[in-house]
């Protein structure tokens, strides 16, 4: 069977910015591998969702074909997952940031640990915080954890804010949404119930915040970081806590190939595993080439086995959010360069192979957040003739019109 590779960059596309001459990243960065396909490549132009701005799992639910607005039950489903947890029908799971507040004001997101102080962090909360009910809290990287909260009675509800002041959950009938507020809030809300129903589920998660904070206060880690002067672990920012199984239909079945994920981010590994795909064993590198190389590599030895890649580099989106435009097409460059070379080198064109990049928003390195635009997408394949380049005007201008949404790729590439 011809191979697929399917490569989402994260937050790839941008908008125009001046000292770029007025093109985006995408458009400004030399993309020689691109290029080369360029002979046999159609472009397209889809929307993701409408006139909201996505997150990254919306975007990647939409560019593996799932509308985010029929499964999407909650994010912190696919996190847990991602994390190695066992999310569960009717258990609560929810995404977790260990984060740096002063007073009730919010100081920083994110307050990246080690390693070891995370696992320290991790088992203090486990045996300390005492809830009504079980929960199990498990660590990721940095400062990314998630929490699963049983119950068995049936009384968990996802209809709850988050206490993450950035993120705003909206519903679509009993599925789940979180979108980035616009404007930068500091005040940490209580978390609340947003339906009737969701009262126990509210005064749980206010209770886990609150042991929390005193377990964090009276960790080890705290006092060491306190007396060097490092960044405070000193609460837990909690979001999009899910209760029901998303049931993504598996992405094999449904499109005929065996699918691979070489994803190193726990949300992108939660939908890979949700969908039904195989994840490959890797871990996100802080070095991007380093991250490329590996990544590369992975895609090799996916290639062997499975008929179509699921692919994801996270740091254009990070880089965009700190408005950092040159390193941003820097980074797409080596993408193209690294990454793109070596898939190149394992793809047969002449076969009927495939090749699609796109991104899951786009994120504007001006304006430092997600916007709504259309995403720029490239489908190399030998049934199509040139095009002039890849990039957001030219997909603008020239795109195949049977992809308006996202969710049209897949559908569109797998039959190739
Ligand atoms: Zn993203």
């Amino acid at each position: 069977m011809a191979k697929l590779v399917f490569l989402i960059v994260d937050g790839m596309g941008d908008r125009p910015i001046k000292l770029l001459s007025n093109k985006t990243p995408l458009e400004y960065a030399d993309k020689l591998n691109i290029n080369s396909t360029l002979t046999h490549a159609a472009l397209a132009f889809p929307s993701v969702l409408g006139k909201l701005a996505p997150e990254s799992d919306s975007g990647v639910m939409a560019d593996l074909g799932y509308d985010p607005k029929r499964y999407s039950t909650g994010r912190g489903w696919f996190e847990c997952l991602g994390l190695g947890m066992a999310p569960t029908e009717g258990d609560l799971s929810v995404r977790v940031n260990i984060a740096e507040a002063a007073g009730s004001k919010l100081k920083s997101v994110r307050t990246y640990l080690s390693k070891e102080e995370f696992a320290e962090i991790e088992k203090d909360i486990n045996e300390r915080v005492k809830l009504p009910i079980e929960f199990e809290f498990k660590a990721g990287e940095g400062y990314r954890g998630g929490l699963i909260v049983h119950d068995g009675k049936g009384r968990l509800s996802q209809f709850v804010s988050n206490n993450e002041p950035g993120y705003t959950v909206r519903f679509f009938g009993d599925k789940k949404l979180s979108f980035a507020s616009s404007t930068a809030k500091t005040k940490i809300p209580r978390i609340k119930a947003l339906k009737p129903g969701a009262a126990f589920t509210a005064d749980i998660l206010n209770r886990f915040i609150s042991e929390s904070k005193k377990v964090l206060l009276k960790s080890d880690v705290y006092r060491k970081r306190k007396e060097s002067g490092q960044p405070l672990p000193n609460y837990v920012l909690l979001r999009d806590g899910a209760v029901h199984d998303p049931k993504l239909p598996d992405i094999n079945e449904r499109y005929g190939r065996r699918w691979a994920a070489v994803v190193g981010m726990p949300l992108e590994k939660g939908i890979a595993l949700a969908s039904g795909m195989s994840l490959m064993d890797i871990h996100e590198l802080d070095d991007l080439s380093e991250d490329l190389e590996n990544k590369a590599e992975y895609v090799s030895k996916a290639m062997d086995a499975y008929d179509a890649v699921y692919v994801h580099v996270k740091q254009t989106d990070a880089l965009s959010h700190l408005g950092k435009y040159a390193e941003k097409y820097d980074a797409i460059e080596k993408i193209d360069k690294i990454l793109i070379g070596r898939i190149l080198r394992r793809l047969s064109f002449s076969d009927g192979d495939t090749l699609v990049v796109t991104c899951d928003h786009r994120t504007s390195s001006d304006l430092k957040r997600h916007t709504n635009d259309n995403i720029p997408v490239l489908i190399a394949n030998k049934k199509f003739g040139s095009v002039k380049e890849f990039g957001e005007t030219e997909c603008s201008k020239h795109h195949i019109k049977s992809i308006k949404k996202a969710t049209d790729i897949m559908p569109f590439v797998v039959r190739l």
